[in-house]
């Protein structure tokens, strides 16, 4: 035991030296290995079913990439985005990530399946001069019509520069992708500012969504949202409904796709078919033999 501890502690020495800028060590051994990760094209998109919540329908899924670091595990998105927004890495991360989205989209169309599917778009890229181009190409390469493509987008990483990222959306808008608002809720949203993005979709942000199962304040943001979203014209997504509960309450609030554990976990995207099908079996009605 001790003899493990001091090897977990030389390891840690190891990754400390190499931290002496003003970046912590461990964000600068993620970016590295990061980098590593992105040459060798290891990191893994997986995927999130979204469906009606009235139906049950399955009607599109959202990629989550994933990245499973040699040493260390796991890591997660919410750390290693920013650390790749920093290093000059999320132009080629989000290009890796369409490109694997779109390569699904097009298997689940070619098994007879025409499904969205949703792509994350972080501030940093939004504003990248490449981004529509890369795009339009992927789009291209997969044959995927534009319209199944939707780029989620946050309210904060259009507040860094409004004018710039209005205007990139309103090029994507052009190919004829989808977009969404991302977190709905959590940003210094201003309704005046969704009404001037070209958007079609806002996705109320989870924490008010796990907070249905309360009864609080948050049934009223909620079904402000919902309300809002549909004045506006735009299709509502749920995302973190947990419980069948919350998937009624939403239902009979009129939003218009859920997306969370209760329907299904993030998954590789090679199992997405398989589960649609095991889904799809388990729903047929039994047919009980009465010979
Ligand atoms: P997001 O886009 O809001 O994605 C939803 C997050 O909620 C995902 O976390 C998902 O696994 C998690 N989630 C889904 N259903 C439930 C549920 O029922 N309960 C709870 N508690 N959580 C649920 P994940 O995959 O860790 O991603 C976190 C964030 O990282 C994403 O939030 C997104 O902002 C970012 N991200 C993920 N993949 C990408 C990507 O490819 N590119 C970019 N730019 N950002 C990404
Ligand atoms: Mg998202
Ligand atoms: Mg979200
Ligand atoms: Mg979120």
């Amino acid at each position: 035991r001790a003899m493990h501890e001091a090897k977990a502690s030389s390891r840690q020495i190891r990754v400390y030296e190499a931290g002496l800028g003003h970046e912590g060590p461990r964000r600068l051994t993620l970016a590295a290995d990061l980098r590593v990760a992105l040459r060798e094209r290891t990191l893994a998109v997986h995927v999130q079913p979204q469906a009606e919540p009235g139906t049950g329908a399955v009607l599109s899924a959202e990629a989550l990439v994933r990245w499973s670091h040699p040493e260390l595990g796991p890591v997660s998105p919410e750390e290693f985005i920013p650390i790749a927004e920093r290093n000059g890495l999320i132009g080629e991360l989000t290009g890796q990530v369409l490109d694997g989205a779109l390569a699904a989209s097009a298997r689940w169309r070619a098994a007879g399946q025409d499904l969205g599917i949703a792509v994350n778009l972080s501030a940093r890229s939004l504003l990248d001069d490449d981004l529509v181009d890369s795009v339009a190409r992927a789009l291209h390469r997969h044959g995927v019509p534009p319209a199944r493509l939707t780029l989620e987008v946050t309210e904060s990483s259009v507040m860094s520069d409004p004018a710039r990222a209005v205007a990139v959306l309103h090029e994507l808008r052009d190919l004829g992708v989808r977009l969404s608002v991302d977190d709905f809720g959590t940003g210094y949203s201003s309704l005046s500012y969704l009404k001037r993005l070209p958007v079609q979709e806002v996705k109320i942000d989870r924490s008010f969504v796990i907070g249905l199962r309360e009864q609080g304040d948050d049934v009223g943001i909620v079904r402000a949202i919902v309300d809002l979203g549909r004045h506006l014209g735009l299709e509502v997504v749920a995302e973190g409904v947990e419980d069948g509960d919350t998937q009624t309450v939403l239902s009979g609030m009129g939003c218009d796709l859920i997306q969370g554990y209760h329907l299904g976990r993030p998954m590789p995207a090679e199992e997405f078919l398989p589960w649609l099908a095991a889904r799809a079996a388990a729903a047929r009605p039994q047919r009980l033999s009465l010979a």
